[in-house]
């Protein structure tokens, strides 16, 4: 059984490989043509599967299902203080308007990371209580299945290390004292919400595997 990531997010990709060890995992380049993936759910767990199932299709196209599955990570950031923004809106947050549409396609990690400063800003806030949600689906000739992972700890209002991506410059795990970009990524991989998802989907791929001959 082969494992085709379905997402083009490196970062993603390396904490995946990382955590996913003994199994043979290819990057969506490697096996699938370029296409758009329309992330137009509503939860965490739509999108996921949106991905997993689009990737899964094109396996179908490519009589690869035999030999493939797919998995794919839906993931972000909420802040209690912003009613759970940015949300599945994580990596589209600097293009999410007032009235909670995305305009256009500028945003960035940097530009994410300080808007949600600018908003911790506005409410005069150091910090936040805030989690991090991922979401891992898993789509094979088999079906569909979902894992939820979560970490949760507080969103402050400056950016403090370098390591990791998205928000984690922003981001200390309840437990700790330092951000996950201050924190090395083996800890990271220890605690995170990716993690604990790949924890209970590996309990799928596991007996997943034992079909796949
Ligand atoms: P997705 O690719 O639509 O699932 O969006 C994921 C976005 O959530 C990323 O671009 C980051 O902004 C954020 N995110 C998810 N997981 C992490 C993480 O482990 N660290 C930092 N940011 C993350």
């Amino acid at each position: 059984m082969k494992i085709v990531l379905a997402t083009s997010n490196l970062d993603k990709v390396k904490e995946i490989k990382e955590y996913l060890k003994g199994y043979e995992i290819y990057a969506l380049s490697e096996i699938v043509k370029p296409f758009e993936i329309v992330e137009d759910g509503s939860t965490f767990q739509q999108n996921a599967l949106i991905k997993s199932r689009a990737v899964f299709a094109k396996l179908k196209e490519q009589e690869l299902e035999d030999e493939f599955i797919s998995l794919s990570d839906d993931s972000g950031i909420s802040v209690d203080a912003l009613g759970g923004e940015p949300g599945i809106y994580s990596a589209r947050y600097f293009d999410l308007d007032e009235n909670g549409k995305v305009c256009g396609k500028n945003a960035n990690d940097a530009n994410n990371r300080a808007k949600l400063i600018s908003k911790l800003k506005v409410l005069n806030l150091k910090s936040s209580p805030a989690h991090y949600t991922a979401c891992i689906a898993i789509s094979s000739k088999f079906g569909d299945f979902t894992a939820h992972g979560f970490m949760y700890g507080k969103a402050i209002d400056e950016e403090r290390g370098t390591n990791g991506f998205g928000y984690d410059a922003l981001f200390i795990p309840d437990g700790f004292t330092k951000t996950l970009g201050e924190l090395d990524n083996e800890t990271k991989l220890k605690i995170s919400h990716r993690s604990k998802g790949l924890e209970l989907a590996n309990f799928v791929l596991k007996s997943l595997k034992k079909n796949f001959s």
